[in-house]
């Protein structure tokens, strides 16, 4: 027996059938975004191990734990991307699109990879759809993109989500609230997981992060960072309050949402879905204004989002739709070449078609055709092929008749 290879843990095939839900969700996707004047943007599947070290920030779990970091042939470190943000910051610069007069409104579908635990609705290998706003001070941009993300969730019939919004203030006003929150946390440092009890001093923002429930529990007791905004953050968040209300979005203030991410300032929020279980976040974002600058690029702010298309998928109500296609029943091999140049020119025409090239009696090509779906069947033998008029199967309603292909397309196209 030869050894079979299996898929790598944490990683999943998308089949035929589960892809074509991917489709339709992908498609609608776009539309929304598109509808919201995004631009489709494409960057590698792996970049410098330094840009997520220094875009998604030296404490996250992400860089600590989570990263495919591996060397080249030529020594580089590399690292395959467990986040889009900063791949769309560094193309930005390096591409200078910020000196073209169109908005930088970018969105990106695409696979992200983390080294995580894997469990239900957590992968190594995942997708995400993903959406970047640079140069928008003003918080009605953040309140468009919930509400832009709302509808998404609308248009593709996923109910009973949650709007979750927060504000983790700005370099100016974090630092005292770090201050409290250390010294908050350094009180119960023996309930705390090693990680956590390290984070203390590192970055005591992501203890928020971590999964461990003594860890959980602890972070609910520390002190609440919009009780520390600065004026300039206080009023961004209450105006983008303010705005979704006024888009007539419903959410709830979770002062504890800081998300795993370093760069985060002002704005954070979060859409989860009660159909999820514990991993129920669907959409996760927020503002990160002073990125683009600590990059060498200009001082451009920015807010986006992330949808993971695993979870969505999983929420999206789906009825497969069998497709409409023809199926080619010849005998011999004259017929075969006749029927192959009619399905040429009926698949010219738009119609999908299936010709299997194996040596069948007409009966059982019948019987294959009606056991696959087909809803007509072409049926060629020698007579067909002189006078170049072919028979075709309604297999809904049995009917046949005799046809040039010119006729046969016709009535295909007219029946749908
Ligand atoms: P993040 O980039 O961590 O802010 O995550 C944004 C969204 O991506 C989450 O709300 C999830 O829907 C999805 N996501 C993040 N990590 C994973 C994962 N390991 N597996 C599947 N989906 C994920």
């Amino acid at each position: 027996m030869k050894k079979q290879i299996s898929a790598i843990k944490g990683t999943k095939d998308i089949l035929p059938r589960e892809a074509k839900k991917w489709q339709r969700v992908e498609s609608v996707t776009k539309r929304v975004l598109e509808l919201y004047a995004y631009k489709e943007i494409r960057t590698p599947v792996f970049e410098a191990t330094e840009l997520f070290e220094k875009g998604t920030g030296q404490t996250t779990d992400i860089v600590i734990k989570e990263m495919y970091t591996f060397r080249d042939k030529a020594g580089r470190s590399l690292t395959l991307r467990p986040e889009y943000t900063p791949s769309v910051v560094r193309s930005i610069i390096e591409k200078r699109l910020y000196l073209q007069p169109e908005p930088l409104r970018f969105y990106y579908i695409g696979p992200m990879f983390r080294y995580d635990k894997p469990q239900k609705g957590r992968y190594r290998q995942f997708h995400q759809v993903d959406i970047e706003v640079f140069g928008e001070e003003d918080p009605a941009i953040d309140a468009e993109i919930v509400e832009m993300a709302n509808y998404l969730l609308k248009e593709l019939k996923v109910y009973d989500t949650e709007n979750l919004v927060n504000s983790v203030g700005c370099k100016n006003c974090r630092p005292s609230y770090l201050k409290d929150l250390r010294s908050q946390a350094e009180e119960v440092r023996r309930v705390l997981c090693p990680d956590c009890q390290r984070k203390i001093k590192l970055n005591p923002l992501r203890i928020f992060d971590c999964k461990v429930e003594t860890c959980r529990e602890a972070a609910q007791t520390f002190p609440e960072i919009t009780n520390y905004l600065c004026q300039e953050c206080e009023e961004h968040f209450s105006r983008f309050c303010d705005y979704l209300d006024f888009f007539g979005i419903k959410y709830k203030v979770e002062p504890r949402l800081v998300r795993g991410i370093d760069y985060y300032t002002k704005t954070t929020f979060e859409v989860v879905s009660s159909k999820l279980g514990a991993k129920n976040a669907l959409i996760g974002g927020g503002r990160y204004d002073d990125m683009m600058k600590e990059f060498g690029g200009p001082d451009l702010c920015g807010i986006g989002f992330a949808m993971g298309l695993e979870r969505l998928i999983s929420v999206v109500p789906f009825t497969d739709k069998k497709g409409k296609f023809l199926y080619l029943v010849y005998l011999g091999d004259e017929s075969k070449r006749a029927g192959m140049k009619v399905v040429q020119f009926l698949r010219r025409g738009g119609v999908e078609c299936l010709v299997e090239y194996k040596e069948r009696s007409i009966k059982s090509q019948m019987s294959r055709a009606n056991k696959l779906g087909a809803a007509w069947v072409l049926i060629i033998g020698e007579e067909e092929v002189k006078k170049e008029q072919y028979q075709l199967k309604n297999m809904a309603t049995g009917s046949q008749v005799e046809r040039t292909q010119e006729e046969i397309l016709k009535i295909i196209r007219e029946s749908s």
